[in-house]
């Protein structure tokens, strides 16, 4: 048996494994161990996922959030190197670009156990974002880079990375996207038990620091959904970072009634909202993807985007948020409208082609 140990800790990751860890367990030859860093830790940004999603529990809890970035992702390292001398795995599986994922991928090579990357080659060109550092350090690191798209693979090969270790396998969340989203409805649910009805309102997420740690930005970011609120209730559900952000500067209390400002919700709710919404704005990476798969015009609340296709075919839009009549202009105008018939993100079957490539290249 050839041994996989996956490092998650952040709520994309959850979702991401979910599709990954069960084409893993169908893989002659592969078993999986899974540990959860600790990076979200809450109810409503972990446990629910792993409920709802049919995970099993992680393995290890490392219990490790908190404190800046150089604290976390070290603790982390130290944590994770522990793990890997004694669980002794034949590969370490990471997602995306948070700092478990940076942790996760420093620790095995430093160990030199192979790393593979789900998510490999997004890039933003940002290097101010915590993500865009995480992503390309990862990259460089990987044994394994699984690219959901051809643009990300065209990334990769301009960097300089191996062709032979690139694998353009489609997106893995389209795939939790078609397994468990399909089946949500416009009845029951949040819409329900909230009484919202469907396609009349803008589903708004901000979580970025680029956004929550400006006050200029995230200020710009309220002004136009109150904006855009005095036309179309705004449903946003918030991020504990942007609350408390939110909280201490006095501007939760001065929202509008027009804003049904909520919790951050699980998956399948979190569909519900997305596939049934008028508009979606966003700074999330997934959500913006999410809008596209059911067809919901998007607006994405940042300077650029590392999903161009959907720019390119008109499902997505930027707006950076500088002045708040502009992009509450950008938002009204998105509404309504659709894109190019575009399918960039595979058929669906990305988990199955990570866990068959894994299989092969270590059971050989
Ligand atoms: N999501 C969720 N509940 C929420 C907000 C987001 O389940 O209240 C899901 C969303 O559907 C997507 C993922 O979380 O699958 C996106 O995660 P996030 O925006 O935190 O991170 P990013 O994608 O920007 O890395």
């Amino acid at each position: 048996m050839n041994k996989i140990l996956t490092i998650i800790g952040a709520r994309p990751q959850f979702i991401k494994a979910s599709v990954v860890s069960q084409a893993i367990a169908k893989t002659s030859g592969l078993q999986e161990v899974l540990v959860h860093t600790g990076q979200h830790f809450d109810a409503n940004m972990s446990t629910v996922f792993f409920s709802e999603l049919g995970m099993k529990p992680p393995a290890q809890q490392l219990g490790i959030h908190g404190g800046g970035h150089g604290e976390m992702t070290g603790r982390m390292l130290i944590a994770i190197e522990r793990v890997l001398q004694s669980e002794k795995p034949d590969a370490v599986l990471v997602y995306g670009d948070t700092n478990s994922t940076l942790a996760g991928a420093l620790a095995a090579a430093k160990l030199r156990i192979p790393v593979a990357h789900v998510e490999a080659g997004l890039r933003s060109f940002n290097m101010a974002m915590p993500e865009e550092i995480n992503r390309i350090l990862t990259d460089r690191m990987s044994h394994w880079l699984f690219t959901p798209t051809d643009t990300a693979r065209a990334h990769l090969e301009n960097e300089g990375s191996p062709p032979h270790r690139i694998a353009t396998v489609g997106d893995v969340m389209y795939d939790v996207a078609l397994h468990h989203g399909a089946q949500v409805q416009a009845e029951g649910r949040i819409l329900g038990q909230r009484g919202i009805q469907p396609r009349s309102y803008v589903l708004a997420t901000v979580h970025r620091a680029e956004n929550t740690d400006n006050p200029h930005r995230l200020a710009t970011v309220v002004a136009a959904l109150e904006m855009v609120a005095a036309q179309y209730p705004v449903v946003w559900p918030m991020h504990p970072r942007t609350r408390a952000i939110l909280g201490r500067s006095g501007q939760l209390e001065s929202l509008s009634r027009n804003i049904h400002l909520i919790d951050p919700v699980g998956y399948l709710d979190m569909v519900q909202l997305e596939k049934f919404a008028a508009l979606i704005a966003t700074d999330s990476g997934g959500v913006q993807k999410e809008a596209f798969f059911y067809r919901v015009p998007c607006v994405t609340l940042r300077d650029e985007t590392e999903w161009t296709e959907l720019v390119e075919a008109g499902w997505n839009r930027l707006a950076p948020p500088l002045s708040s009549g502009p992009v509450s202009a950008v938002m009204l105008q998105a509404i309504g409208t659709q894109g190019a018939d575009i399918r960039p993100y595979g058929i669906g079957d990305s988990a199955a082609r990570i866990a068959q490539r894994l299989g092969a290249d270590l059971c050989s």
